[in-house]
């Protein structure tokens, strides 16, 4: 590396000197990650305006060999937009809505835009833009769509990558890829768009995009059901999605210990159901048509379900600020739980059909390996995604319970891998998952993708260490002539 002064009086000079931060009370918040496990550092936060600024800083810091770690909201859970060095990208300053096409239901907005400020655009053009997740109000659309975030709305919609008709990507070298068509069908070669979607800032920073919209829903209805067990849910998730179609635009699966603990800790939290039972899900059916009620619809298959045995009980939300509330128990599980002590968490999916094995298994295996432990399973059961959290016997050390995280990865993930299940479903590798996905990936996909990165990203900078780790690869596999140097260990990232 060239001496950073002169990198950042580079960078100070083109971005002006209030948008080169060095002081320490200023990068604090971009050192920090939201469950404060890990700090990162940097030489410095760099706040660009626009994307010409973006690849002139790009440019800058691969001249000078300096790694760029792109931040949106920092908002992430696995530690992928933590520095470990270098300098951080923040691309909060672009945050411009381009352009709105209501023909062509189409949105173009900058990578910093707020997730929030992006459904609202989409609303007060008359229609959806249904990315949601609990972050909405400070995560950024860049960071959801380097991340794919997932989120409530993907057993309707998608993950954030199928949102998505175009990008603008600048490249490891500073160039400016403009991909910000707004087509629907686009067979002209490779799909380039994918290559970034998910990368977590390894092959190429997002700073536009061009998102689809959607019609916004007529009427919804949310409702809390009672279940006997994991397997009476899927049978009624399998009763829903039959009998409403696309009406159904979510089902999300709550163990009782994660209810009890927002009944616990949640400021105005209430018990949506009488008694207790032994699995939870909120449904939510929303419609499209003149003249069909969804609230009508719900009563309609929740009585039939009831019928048939397939549920306990239901409480139908009888306002919108009633489904709010519903929505709220589901989405403050993970803040409550930071008053039950120290978590391990695990964000994990199985094919649908497995997800009750998932469930027992894992349960029943943790339970075991240390007993006063309290499973707080819950997440997208319809989209096979749960976040397997684990929170500390009462009492105990919370970093003695930290300590057997490694433990716990083995016994749930090996749970995941035997059912053909994915250890990163929704949060991404970033930092914390990596060695992970070295242990469970496909050698060959391992090597597909270091070969990208290579092919991206040669001189390894683009936010360095992260999916990929920076040792050797692990895997085994007969060398190509292609891939045969690089297996060897001429190129490390
Ligand atoms: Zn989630």
């Amino acid at each position: 590396m060239t001496d950073p002064s002169r990198l950042l009086a580079q960078l100070a000079a083109h971005l002006g000197a209030d948008h080169v931060l060095t002081d320490p009370a200023d990068l604090a918040p971009y050192l920090a990650e939201t469950r404060g496990l890990q700090r990162g550092h940097a030489l410095a936060v760099v706040r660009p305006a626009d994307t010409e600024a973006v690849a002139f800083v790009v440019r800058a810091c691969a001249e000078a060999g300096v790694p760029v770690v792109a931040q949106g909201g920092n908002t992430g859970h696995v530690g992928g937009g933590l520095p470990q060095g270098g300098i951080v990208l923040s691309l909060a300053r672009l945050n411009r809505l381009r352009a709105l096409d209501p023909v062509n239901a189409s949105i173009t907005v900058e990578a910093g835009m707020v997730l929030a400020d992006v459904q609202a655009a989409a609303s007060a053009a008359g229609m959806l833009f249904p990315l949601s997740l609990a972050s909405e109000g400070s995560c950024r659309i860049g960071g959801n769509l380097s991340t794919n975030a997932g989120g409530t709305a993907v057993l309707a919609y998608g993950n954030a990558r199928d949102l998505v008709l175009g990008l603008e990507v600048v490249l490891a070298d500073g160039r400016i890829w403009n991909g910000l068509k707004g087509l629907r069908k686009d067979n002209a070669g490779y799909d380039l768009k994918h290559l970034f979607l998910g990368s977590e800032g390894t092959l190429g920073l997002i700073t536009a995009a061009v998102l689809k919209l959607y019609p916004r829903p007529i009427s919804r209805s949310v409702a809390f059901v009672g279940l006997t067990s994991a397997e009476a849910a899927l049978a009624l998730f399998r009763s829903l999605r039959a009998e409403a179609g696309p009406a159904l635009t979510a089902f999300e699966y709550i163990a009782p210990f994660g209810l009890e603990i927002v009944l616990r800790h949640r400021a105005g939290a209430r018990r949506p159901l009488a008694g207790s039972h032994a699995a939870y899900a909120l449904v939510e059916l929303s419609t499209h048509r003149p003249g069909e009620d969804a609230g009508a619809l719900m009563e309609v298959l929740l009585a039939r379900a009831q019928d048939q045995g397939l549920l306990d009980a239901a409480a139908l939300a009888a306002s919108e600020a009633q489904a709010n509330a519903f929505w709220d128990l589901r989405e403050s599980l993970s803040e409550v739980q930071k008053a039950e002590g120290a978590s391990i968490k695990h964000d994990v999916s199985v094919p649908l059909s497995r997800l009750p094995a998932f469930l027992a298994r894992a349960t029943q295996a943790c339970e075991a390996e240390m007993p006063g432990l309290r499973v707080c399973a819950f997440g997208h059961f319809g989209d096979g995604n749960i976040h397997f959290n684990l929170s500390q016997p009462p009492g105990m050390d919370p970093a003695a319970f930290l300590a057997a995280w490694e433990r716990f990865n083995r016994i749930v993930h090996d749970i995941v891998a035997a059912l053909d299940g994915s250890i990163a479903a929704e949060h991404g590798v970033g930092l914390r998952k990596r060695a992970e996905l070295a242990r469970y990936a496909d050698p060959v996909a391992l090597d597909l993708m270091r070969s990208l990165k290579a092919a991206l990203d040669p001189g390894n900078i683009l936010n360095p260490g992260k999916v990929l780790s920076d040792e050797a690869p692990r895997v085994e596999v007969a060398p190509g002539p292609v891939s045969s140097g690089f297996l060897e260990g001429s190129t490390k990232f």
